[in-house]
């Protein structure tokens, strides 16, 4: 690794605002490139996040290699249901999915940031930027003034840095999640199954991860009937048997799903993870969407510093956007296609997973990073399904929800 390049006080190659997994990881490869890298987090490591903490097997595979993470459990099934009924167990071929504590992953991927050289100052927040030349000017909440010759935004679905760049939404969910101690007989009820019921909203789903004596559980809609969801939330938690328990954690958050072309960059600047509105349409999966949007763009930043000049920091952005296009924004293409069906038709696409073993065999294979959402997609069967079902809609995912940040 090149030693970090030396600079004024204040003055950094590349600052990083947010330690989520799209910050901590664009951080860790900057700094590997030899970047002079901070990384700013506004909350203090380790902070909670409203997550389900399951890591699909693109997830695992993006992981740095020795990543010292508790893994609390593993999916060895997965239950769908559809509106309280139709329940189906189903065997995953070869269990992947792992569920974790998002403080627990997230610490674990700054200490590798920080262990890569990269310095990490947390209870601090970007409050302001702006970019002048080849420099970006960032202010803390502590009146603070940084510069940085690249600044990387992975601040979350409420980013700052994504308003400055333009970052455009084409769905907007609402999410509410509990975390449920519970006792021995349940934790025994649920160890190695996952729950996925697809609700009574459109394009609504619960889910119940377990991790030996914590459930978390949840349900997600598209944003604007809060009243709806919170109904459908206390009535799954109690049909689940998880309503009793005062939870840990009661929560809710925003997802954001991008506009097809949405900005990735401005000039300097550059969105990664939720902040660039990086999520799968359908099941709103979105840890390997930053953990490969921020190595990403942790290599974008690097080739920026080195790069130097402006024709050089400018192709460094373009190959970045082109990157994230080319593998995650194909990905959210399909998956957008995906979510249109579903969300027509929910009933259908959970007779085709719990009825059609090639349907549950695809899904599987995506779970544990045999395919992809646009492998699944390129199923003839589901194909049809799909423009039969949007036959003459214009565009898939547009009508869902309600758009905008
Ligand atoms: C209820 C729910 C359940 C989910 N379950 C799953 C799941 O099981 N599996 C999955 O893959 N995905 C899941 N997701 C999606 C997943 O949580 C996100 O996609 C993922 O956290 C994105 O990571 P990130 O690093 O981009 O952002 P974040 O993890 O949100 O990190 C952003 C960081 O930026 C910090 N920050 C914000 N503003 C500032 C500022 N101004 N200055 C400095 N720091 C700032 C925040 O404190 C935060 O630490 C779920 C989402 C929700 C809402």
């Amino acid at each position: 690794m090149p030693p970090p390049s030396t600079a004024a006080p204040g003055t950094w190659d590349v600052i990083v605002v947010g330690a989520g997994p799209a910050g901590a990881t664009a951080a860790r490869v900057a700094a590997e490139h030899g970047c002079a890298t901070l990384l700013l987090e506004r909350a203090v490591i380790p902070r909670y996040k409203t997550c389900g903490g399951g890591l699909i097997g693109a997830s695992l595979a993006a992981l740095p290699a020795g990543l010292p993470l508790k893994i609390h459990d593993t999916a060895r099934q997965f239950t769908f249901a559809h509106n309280g009924g139709k329940e189906r167990t189903l065997d995953c071929r070869t269990p992947t999915c792992a569920l974790v504590y998002r403080s627990e992953l997230d610490a674990a991927l700054t200490e590798a940031a920080a262990a890569a050289g990269a310095k990490v100052q947390d209870g601090t927040a970007l409050t302001q930027l702006e970019q002048h030349g080849d420099t970006v000017t960032v202010k803390t909440g502590h009146g603070d003034t940084l510069h940085a010759s690249v600044v990387v935004g992975a601040d979350g679905s409420a980013s700052r840095v994504a308003r400055y760049v333009g970052v455009e939404c084409a769905q907007v969910d609402l999410a509410l999640e509990v975390e449920v101690p519970v006792d021995e007989a349940t934790a025994a009820r649920w160890r190695g199954r996952v729950l996925m019921e697809w609700g009574p909203l459109p394009g609504s789903f619960g889910w119940v991860f377990p991790k030996g004596d914590v459930c978390t559980a949840g349900v997600v809609a598209a944003r604007g009937n809060p009243v709806a969801l919170r109904a459908y939330k206390d009535d799954f938690l109690k049909r689940q048997g998880l309503l009793g328990p005062t939870p840990l954690h009661d929560t809710g958050h925003l997802t954001r799903c991008r506009r097809p072309g949405s900005p990735l960059a401005r000039g300097r600047v550059l969105v990664a993870g939720d902040a660039a509105a990086l999520v799968d349409h359908w099941s709103r999966e979105g840890i390997s969407y930053a953990l490969r949007s921020g190595n990403l763009a942790g290599r974008a930043a690097g080739r920026i510093v080195t790069a130097g000049g402006e024709t050089g920091s400018r192709d460094a952005v373009v190959a970045y956007t082109q990157q994230v296009e080319d593998t995650l924004g194909t990905e959210m293409e399909a998956s957008g296609t995906l979510m249109n069906l579903f969300a027509r038709n929910p009933g259908l696409v959970h007779s085709v997973i719990t009825r059609l073993p090639p349907a549950w065999q695809r899904l599987d294979a995506y779970i544990a990073d045999r395919t992809s959402v646009a492998g699944i997609m390129t199923n003839p069967l589901v194909r049809t399904a799909a423009t039969a079902v949007t036959r003459g809609r214009p565009r898939s995912w547009g009508p869902i929800s309600s758009a905008g940040r």
